[in-house]
């Protein structure tokens, strides 16, 4: 297998799957453009550097009416990143969105029709079964009572294997404390697996402003909360072409103490 790899790397050949992997842009979908509020999206060129990602305006990119700056996919990925771990860290309402999310979840698969159609059924079995018992103390007991004894009793089994097979079917309520757990995971993410970072994105960011010099981070919490982060000299980054990816932990934002020290949280 290693020769195999070291003659794909002496003959610089790529393989299809390396050529097709995608470079996922975690951000689609929730980065707009501060200057005229249209979403930035994924793009790519290639410069001297060999092929360069970054996010661009589409407003600048299709009909050329607004001059936001481009900004480095990495750089402005790592930033957000970072953002929501330090959100993740000081939010005080972690507690509450957990609640929320299992409540949720537990109304939704509570909604289970054939449990409920089922039990239902069970319920008239028990009152017709009722009736019977006491017409038999009653002394009324005929052929037809024993034959009708019967057929109930045989339904009843039958409807009880159905309901613990719809049971076994049916999803296990989620438990809060797990979900906090589960968030606070998060905190520990490891900011160079793009995909994690993207689910975490996806499930506590609603959108991100940028502007040329910061971005407003809003996250999906009750009271629409949002963090102002600066950024470091924002430059076209279509024009310049960084040479130096920027690195992808966030002592960058600790060291500015923009998040790590503000109360909000
Ligand atoms: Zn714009």
């Amino acid at each position: 297998m290693f020769d195999r790899v070291n003659k794909s790397l002496q003959t610089g050949k790529r393989t299809a799957a390396q050529k097709k992997a995608p470079v996922p842009f975690i951000l689609s979908g929730k980065l707009v453009c501060g200057k005229c509020k249209a979403n930035m999206t994924g793009d790519s060129g290639t410069g001297r550097n060999g092929i360069h990602y970054y996010y661009k305006c589409v407003n600048r990119k299709r009909k050329h009416t607004c001059d936001k700056k481009s900004v480095e996919k990495d750089y402005i990925e790592n930033y957000v990143v970072c953002a929501v771990k330090e959100f993740l860290k000081h939010n005080r309402q972690l507690k509450e969105l957990s609640q929320a999310v299992a409540d949720i979840f537990n109304e939704y698969i509570g909604k289970d029709m054939v449990l409920n159609s089922l039990n239902a059924q069970m319920k008239e079995i028990d009152r017709q079964l009722n009736n019977l018992a006491n017409a038999v103390a009653n002394g009324i007991f005929s052929k037809t009572t024993n034959q009708k004894l019967n057929e109930l009793e045989q339904e009843k089994e039958d409807l009880e294997i159905k309901i613990a097979r719809q049971k076994a079917k049916t999803i296990t309520p989620l438990d809060a404390d797990k979900v906090y757990n589960w968030f606070l995971s998060f905190q520990n993410i490891d900011t160079t697996d793009k995909l994690a970072c993207k689910r975490m994105i996806d499930m506590f960011v609603n959108k991100i402003v940028l502007y040329d010099d910061y971005f407003d981070i809003y996250f999906n919490t009750s009271d629409d909360e949002n963090k102002n982060i600066k950024l470091d000299n924002l430059e076209d980054f279509e024009e310049i072409e960084k040479e130096q990816p920027s690195g992808s932990d966030c002592s960058h934002l600790v060291r500015s103490g923009d998040i790590s020290t503000n109360p909000v949280y």
